[in-house]
């Protein structure tokens, strides 16, 4: 099998598995959200991959689990460097792929992927211990050991930056890794393989196998040689995980999807709750954490969507590769057909579509216009199921009890967003939310010193500094005794 040529880049369309490429008879298609263009052929792994890519895993695993963390760092350190030489084909790959915005992946993602391996690395190195402590004379150690081989499986809307949100930790936790990457958007992971083996990571610490959710990813969330499953996707995909995970006893951990809130409040900048409104939008509504149900206050609703409109008109569309675009493409047909099903229900059980809601007619393919429906009926499937696309409703409140019940009314909580001039007032409504980031006046302020998850159905664990390593981890408690000691 040839390397693919991706917009001027040489990707490996093969597995990655104990250091080597390896092909599978069976391929699978990738093709760009941009353009609808055939990308290449990508091998396309099932149960017999897996088995090769556990073994290799399990092979390095005693190895690279004695390796101090301060090597491991070292390495992680370079696989950083080079991610950033090689930054625009990462950038541009991705794109291409996914169909996400050129220019953040350049200034944003790219440079994001860098730091999740500088800063576990780091953060092995320097903050992951635990004082010692005493109970009865008797001397606490708590450790965290390495746990062996994690199988991580990712999704298509930020590919790269969501594996490396794993890898990064894992490696440096001492496990070794098996990575399945989204089916929409193989190709970045692929690019990380020859990163890592030129940054000295070791044969079999970092594996990729290729492959559809329902073939590669269902053999190796059942095979017992997986000691930590990590998965970021969706509801219904997560409850398989956690099924086959079960037969093996094996810990999850998901982070999965959202319905957030975005509550502005009469008291609010009312220029800076609409920027707020428009960035979630982002990615052509594409993430996890979009505060895609605009709760308003009464009083403010109507000046509040005569500026939203004006502003959201101001959105240009387009190829993600052009710089001024600021709204790409959905990522493939059936999710384009699943977002535009939504917003037709919604319109024929009588909801205001306020503006677009439609296919952007002078792109075609995959462009679905940033969309905005008023007053959806309350309980519709528009107000409560994951849209994950450009789709935001407005519905008013007049209390603040009532915007933190509606806020609070959803099978999900991954974030909120509280948009309010009052200090005292937004903290006291941030307290009373469910959700596992709440940002006052501001989104997708992201420190990697944080907690991040969801609670409700967004999600089972934590992210993020010591709470990746309680994960990739085995934690261990050593108890010494004061006596009984010949030296
Ligand atoms: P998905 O659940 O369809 O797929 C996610 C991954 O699971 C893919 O790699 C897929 O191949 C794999 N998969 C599918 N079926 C499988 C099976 N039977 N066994 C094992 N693996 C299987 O999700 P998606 O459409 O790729 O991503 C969108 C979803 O991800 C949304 O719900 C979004 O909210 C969520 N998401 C969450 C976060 C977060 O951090 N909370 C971040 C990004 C996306």
């Amino acid at each position: 099998m040839e390397r693919l040529n991706v917009a001027g880049v040489s990707v490996d369309p093969r597995h990655f598995i104990g250091g080597q490429r390896i092909a599978s008879p069976d391929t699978f298609s990738d093709h760009s959200p941009i353009d609808g263009s055939l990308l290449g052929q990508i091998s396309r792994g099932g149960p017999e991959e897996v088995e090769l890519a556990v073994d290799a895993a399990r092979q390095a695993f005693p190895a690279w689990a004695k390796t101090a963390r301060r090597e491991r760092a070292r390495i992680l350190h370079r696989i950083a460097d080079l991610v950033e030489e090689r930054l625009e084909d990462l950038a541009i790959v991705e794109t291409t792929d996914n169909g996400a915005l050129l220019r953040s992946h350049r200034l944003g993602v790219m440079p994001r992927v860098a730091h999740n391996f500088r800063f576990f690395a780091d953060w092995a190195v320097n903050e992951l211990h635990h004082d010692p402590f005493e109970t009865r004379g008797h001397t606490n150690k708590v450790s965290w050991d390495p746990a062996g081989v994690t199988a991580l499986i990712t999704p298509w809307n930020a590919p790269l930056m969501l594996a490396t949100w794993k890898v990064a930790p894992a490696l440096a936790a001492g496990d070794t890794v098996i990575l399945k990457p989204a089916e929409w958007s193989p190709l970045t992971a692929s690019l990380l393989c020859d990163i890592a083996e030129e940054a000295g990571l070791p044969a079999g610490v970092l594996n990729v196998v290729q492959g559809l959710g329902e073939e590669a990813g269902a053999a190796l969330i059942r095979h017992p040689g997986i000691s930590r499953i990590s998965f970021t996707g969706s509801v219904p995909t997560a409850k398989i995980v956690a099924r086959a995970a079960a037969e093996n006893l094996t810990p999850c951990s998901f982070e999965l999807g959202g319905k957030s809130p975005t509550l502005i409040f009469d008291d609010a900048d009312l220029d800076l709750a609409v920027e707020l409104a428009v960035e979630q939008y982002d990615n052509a509504g594409q993430v996890c954490l979009s505060g895609t149900r605009l709760l308003v206050q009464k009083s403010i609703a109507p000046q509040f969507v005569e500026k939203f409109k004006e502003r959201a008109a101001k959105i240009r569309q387009g190829d993600p590769r052009n710089l001024e675009t600021q709204m790409g493409p959905q990522i493939h047909q059936d999710h384009f057909n699943k977002i535009k099903g939504f917003v037709d229900r919604a319109r024929s059980e009588g909801s205001d579509i306020s503006f677009g809601g439609v296919q952007n007619e002078a792109l075609g393919g995959l462009y679905f216009q940033p969309t905005l429906i008023l007053e959806p009926t309350a309980g519709s499937e528009i107000v409560t199921a994951e849209i994950f696309g450009p789709v935001l409703t407005l519905q008013t409140f007049d209390s603040d009890e009532e915007a933190i019940n509606m806020a609070n009314a959803t099978e999900f909580g991954l974030a909120a967003i509280v948009v309010s001039g009052n200090r005292s007032r937004a903290e006291r409504v941030a307290a009373q939310l469910v959700a596992g980031t709440i940002w006052i006046n501001c989104f997708f302020i992201r420190d990697l010193r944080a907690p991040f998850g969801g609670s409700k159905n967004s999600g089972i664990g934590r992210e993020g500094g010591t709470w990746s390593f309680d994960f990739y981890a085995d934690v261990k408690n050593t108890v010494l005794a004061p006596n009984g000691w010949k030296e």
